[in-house]
């Protein structure tokens, strides 16, 4: 059975199929109606720094006219490879405006990540921090694996560079290749200029977001400008933002969680976005005290870092109307102990980077009911619109309380993954997201995850597939075999662990294994313990017993 026949439907709100499915707007509409409604208002707060509407659609036409100037084209693909920045909005609504579409890379990738990102997205062009630029961009794109021909540099993020005159201050150094462009440099000279667009068509590519899917290669989402939209009205819809709100931006904005829980939400809600550039406790909580945000939502993780921030206190938290967090399993304990310290009920909502972030979610002001037999928190209804099956291992469709995988369809679910027909066939046949999420609907419609049938691991939100940090492991000459799993880390929710063994006569210590990680990978991908063993376990046909490890490696027996 699936939801669409489930008697709860009926307790929507107006209990009809909502509108914004009918009139399947454009991201970049979205953006020219909030603008044109109150340019002048507060349209991004970061630091000490207000950046209005009108300047903040100012810049991002002149960065736009610069792009289609360099050769940017109709369907081209700015990578913005950024933290959560105003560059990252002015490169997003440009890249729109420019006639294409946006790729939103991780800052934290290293060289090879990046490589691979460009390369597969097919970016000309690239919107990055000078740091960045630095230590890795120069390389990658002098590297020639690359079709980028354009980068243009935002300023580093450093202490100086939040006060007004260095936000857009011009750092490119004169040694910087042919074809690099300060931003700051851009909106200067092209002021005033306005780029030739069209409006895009509700199926034209809004942003290309990567993520590993239920297979472990990096692929790009193809999130549509009407995915996008109708996701950004989700927020209206069921979080009830309004103009009135503040969004407290703390998800990083390359994941979906904040490119559509932020950007997107605030866009169709036409209010501020406070930016905390990365997530830093204090970081934070300087912009709750500020700013005074009254709606966010976050990776559980983020939460209890904040809750155990020294000298946080419950005014910290006074000016929010609603918190929801997303993208990992909340413990109930958690969302108990948040509420205490902090007087606010965390709402859980459960989505993908395939579906645009959420598919479900607790209704804002109602409280998610715990499985008794699991002991898993609900992840919340379905939004409008969308239909959730829970299917049975032979495709069969099982009633409630069954156990299967979750495959969700809908307005915000994408049509496939970039150039990669065979991922898209296998992961959305029929236009249905299988997501790998294993699950059950109760007999009151609510959803419940309780395993994964995928082997992704979950550190904080961020997602890692072992099979990436075991092909880094293998470049190591000393590696004769090794299985990465998750391990359960009060922290981050899981932390990745490497099972190896080595080569004979090999001296190699777990230590400089971590450390060989963590020169060639983000900083959530690296593992975090190594443990040497003999032999791997293995079944008869000599398939690693991944999952005998991940289970040995919650009650510490297999260590050797
Ligand atoms: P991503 O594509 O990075 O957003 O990751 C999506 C995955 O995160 C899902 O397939 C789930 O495994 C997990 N996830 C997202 N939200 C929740 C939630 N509320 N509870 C449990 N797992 C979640």
């Amino acid at each position: 059975m699936s939801n669409a026949e489930h008697p709860w439907l009926s307790r929507y709100e107006d209990g009809q199929p909502h509108s914004i499915t009918a009139d399947r707007p454009d991201m970049l509409s979205l953006w020219r109606e909030a603008v044109k409604a109150a340019p002048d208002d507060t349209a991004v707060l970061w630091f000490d720094r207000a950046l209005s509407w009108k300047e903040i659609d100012e810049r991002s036409d002149t960065l736009a006219v610069f792009l289609q100037e360099s050769g940017f084209a109709e369907g081209d693909r700015l990578a913005l490879y950024l933290q959560n920045h105003p560059a990252f909005l002015i490169g997003l609504v440009a890249a729109w405006k420019a006639g294409g579409c946006g790729v939103a890379i991780n800052p934290m990738s290293k060289a090879r990540e990046l490589t691979y990102l460009l390369g597969d997205s097919g970016a000309v062009a690239v919107l990055c921090h000078d740091e960045l630029y630095d230590q890795v961009v120069a390389g990658v794109v002098e590297s020639g694996q690359t079709s980028v021909r354009t980068v243009v540099s935002v300023n580093p993020l450093d202490e100086q560079s939040r006060d007004d005159e260095r936000l857009f201050a011009d750092v490119r150094r004169g040694d910087a290749p042919e074809g690099t462009t300060a931003l700051s440099r851009i909106i200067e000279e092209y002021a005033g200029r306005e780029p030739r667009t069209r409006t895009p068509s509700p199926d034209d590519i809004a942003v290309l977001t990567y993520t590993s899917g239920t297979t472990g290669v990096p692929k790009g989402a193809m999130n549509t400008h009407a995915n996008m939209a109708f996701n950004s009205s989700t927020y209206l819809r069921w979080m009830k933002l309004t103009s009135e709100d503040r969004v407290l931006g703390i998800a990083p904005l390359f994941h979906i969680t904040g490119l559509v829980g932020h950007v997107g939400a605030a866009i169709a809600a036409r209010c501020p976005l406070v930016l905390a550039y990365r997530f830093e406790p204090n970081v934070v909580l300087d912009a709750l005290r500020e700013h005074r945000p009254t709606f966010t939502i976050g990776s559980i993780t983020v939460f209890i870092a904040l809750s155990s921030t020294p000298g946080v206190s419950k005014d910290d938290f006074s000016s929010f109307r609603l918190i929801y967090s997303g993208g990992a399993p909340i413990a109930p304990a958690v969302t108990d102990r948040f509420e205490k310290l902090s007087g606010h009920y965390i709402h859980n909502a459960y989505g993908l980077t395939e579906t645009n972030s959420p598919t479900h979610c607790v209704p804002a002001g109602s409280r998610a009911p715990v499985d008794e037999d699991s002991g898993a928190l609900s992840v919340g209804v379905p939004v409008y619109d969308t239909v959730v099956r829970i299917v049975g291992e032979n495709g069969e469709e099982l009633a409630p309380g069954e156990v299967g995988e979750i495959c969700s369809s809908g307005p915000q679910v994408i049509p496939g993954y970039w150039n990669k027909p065979e991922a898209t066939a296998e992961s959305l046949p029929g236009g249905e997201l299988r997501t790998g999420d294993v699950g059950f609907m109760d007999t009151d419609g609510w959803f419940y995850i309780v395993d994964r049938k995928k082997d992704m691991i979950n550190a904080s939100g961020y997602k890692v597939w072992p099979r990436e940090v075991e092909d880094v492991l293998y470049t190591h000459p000393d590696v004769r075999e090794v299985a990465v799993v998750g391990v359960p880390d009060e922290y981050r929710g899981e932390s990745v662990k490497a099972y190896v063994s080595l080569n004979d006569g090999s001296s190699t210590t777990p230590e400089e294994l971590v450390q060989f990680c963590k020169e060639r990978m983000a900083a959530y991908k690296y593992p975090r313990h190594v443990d040497l063993m003999d032999e791997l376990p293995k079944t008869t046909t000599g398939k690693i017993l991944r999952r005998q490890l991940r289970d040995d490696a919650k009650t510490g027996s297999a260590a050797s």
